[in-house]
């Protein structure tokens, strides 16, 4: 018997049941209320719209679904639309050119050249200007 998915509205929630083909589209009862569930389509997974855009998988394993894909985590804070965290994963910062990381270089060289000057003179550096890990 093939594999097919159900969305039950009261719980929010998206179960699989095995049923005969003939049987596929007839409801089914969720395992947590034993409401009627409606079959689902997985080509309209995506086009589905769950309360709060997401649906929990029954039984219950605390995961959602995002896109059509599970995912463990909710979006949280800014997000693009359409997009996951844990589906497109963020891009790595871009690598810094051989020119950047020279310009990084001597502005370290210079810093570090200053702060010499300044103990040399006497001149305590001020506290609240100084990265972390030149204190
Ligand atoms: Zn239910």
């Amino acid at each position: 018997m093939p594999l097919y998915e159900y969305y039950c509205e009261s719980c929010d929630g998206i179960f699989e049941a095995l049923r005969p083909m003939r049987e596929a589209s007839d409801p089914v009862p969720c395992p947590v209320c034993d409401r009627d569930g409606r079959r689902i389509m997985p080509t309209s997974f995506a086009a589905f719209t769950f309360r709060e855009g997401y649906a929990r998988r029954l039984p219950d394993k605390g995961t959602y679904w995002h896109l059509g894909k599970e995912v463990k985590s909710r979006i949280r804070g800014p997000a693009r639309p359409f997009e996951h965290p844990e589906i497109n994963k963020p891009k790595p910062p871009p690598r810094k050119s051989k020119g950047d990381r020279e310009v990084e270089r001597e502005k370290q060289h210079l810093r570090g050249k200053e702060m010499q000057k300044m103990r040399a003179s006497g001149v305590r550096p001020s506290k609240a200007r100084l990265p972390k890990s030149l204190k």
